[in-house]
């Protein structure tokens, strides 16, 4: 094996496709339907499909994750503060400020990089009404712990499992945890429907709330009941989300295998930091390869390899750096706690490509060159 350059880039993600002739052919269903979008029967059945997945009725669809959090907060209530984490895409903060409510953002603990309970305790103010933590790169928050706190102060726990589809604790899907959690579909997520989200919560009353926020507020022809938005999944994206779900264990198997090799060549590498395996009663979906580099052991630092890295035609992301807090639209927000550890993960952090094409050739070839990257520096 050569540390010559890939030949085409290789990104940190790739969408999965499933297989053209068949999708064709499924597509034969939205024709005689005449029905694309508005609860089609498409989207009816990916939604019974995921109730059976994810062992709930309580399953609502959106077009995207994003809104499927902002509607999630507008349903259930949510004002004044909520505790949250600074290390996460975007998005989660965002649907925080769309419904008027503040972002309290706390550390998160080194080991998985999630919102650090200790912190959320001495964050809890008379405005907090809910914390809104991220199962990170599909790492399980520190689920017991949170839950103690939510219940002692009387929050409401959100998830925003985005990263954590098929994750499991004890066999069962970690959507369950807390009173509510949001996943993404999108393109770049480790199972997609082209562009999607949805919402698994414990409360079924909230149900008919989210069907009316994600369609207008349409009651019926003549009567609007609440001021809703438009966060309707089509049914191109439920007939997508239908074909990929077929094969997930398998994809998740694939990544499994990619995600082994990766550890096994990297974790030892003086420098390179990779979060412990799980304890056995987590099924782990392999969503990302988050690395740690540390400058000193190493030999270089992390943007020195990213830069580096490039040239070898490989395209990994610093997820997430910067913190949320530190981009400009949210510098303006008072953040007392120090974020140590956030801080500091958030500028020794680089994701590897993992995705559904990627061999494990592939793999041990970006290793090689990551050690090559090393020796000649
Ligand atoms: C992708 C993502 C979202 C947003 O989901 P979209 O479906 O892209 O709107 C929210 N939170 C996290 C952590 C994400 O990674």
């Amino acid at each position: 094996m050569t540390t010559k350059p890939f030949e085409r880039p290789v990104y940190v993600t790739q969408p999965f496709l499933p297989d053209f002739n068949n999708f064709c052919d499924c597509l034969k269903e939205i024709w005689d339907n005449h029905w694309l979008t508005n609860n089609g029967p498409i989207v009816q059945r990916y939604a019974e499909r995921l109730g059976r997945y994810f062992e709930t009725n309580n399953v609502c669809l959106f077009t995207n994750g994003t809104l499927a959090l902002q509607i999630a907060l507008q349903g259930m209530d949510i004002s004044g503060e909520v505790i949250t984490t600074p290390f996460t895409f975007v998005a989660t903060t965002h649907a925080l400020y769309w419904n008027k409510i503040r972002p309290v953002f706390v550390d998160i603990e080194p080991d998985y990089y999630t919102l650090d309970p200790e912190k959320v305790e001495a964050a809890i103010t008379p405005w907090t009404t809910a914390i809104l933590a991220v199962h990170v790169f599909g790492h399980p928050c520190k689920l017991n712990e949170l839950s103690d706190i939510a219940r002692k102060h009387n929050l409401k726990l959100i998830y925003d499992a985005a990263h954590a589809f098929g994750v499991k604790i004890e066999g069962k899907s970690i959507a369950h945890c807390g009173d509510l959690s949001m996943y993404s579909f999108h393109a770049t997520k480790l199972y997609h429907s082209i562009e999607g989200g949805a919402l698994i919560f414990r409360d079924s009353g909230l149900k008919k709330k989210f069907d009316y926020l994600k369609n207008f507020g349409f009651e019926n022809e003549i009567e609007v009941v609440m001021p809703g938005t438009n966060a309707k999944m089509n049914e191109f994206q439920a007939l997508m989300g239908e074909l990929i779900l077929n094969q997930i264990d398998d994809l998740i198997s694939h990544r499994r295998k990619l995600y082994e090799t990766y550890y096994h060549r990297l974790s030892d590498i003086p420098g390179i930091h990779m979060a412990s395996c799980f304890s056995s009663d987590i099924n782990y979906n392999y969503a990302y390869i988050p690395i740690e580099i540390d400058a000193g052991g190493f030999g270089i630092s992390r943007d020195k390899l990213y830069d580096e890295l490039k040239k070898y035609n490989i395209f990994t992301r610093r997820y997430f750096y910067p913190l949320i807090c530190n981009y400009s639209c949210y510098r303006s927000v008072s953040v007392t706690d120090p974020l140590k550890v956030a801080k500091s993960v958030s500028s020794r952090i680089l994701t590897l490509p993992i995705y559904s094409q990627l061999r494990i050739e592939d793999v041990e070839k970006i290793c090689l060159i990551i050690e090559h990257i090393q020796k000649k520096s």
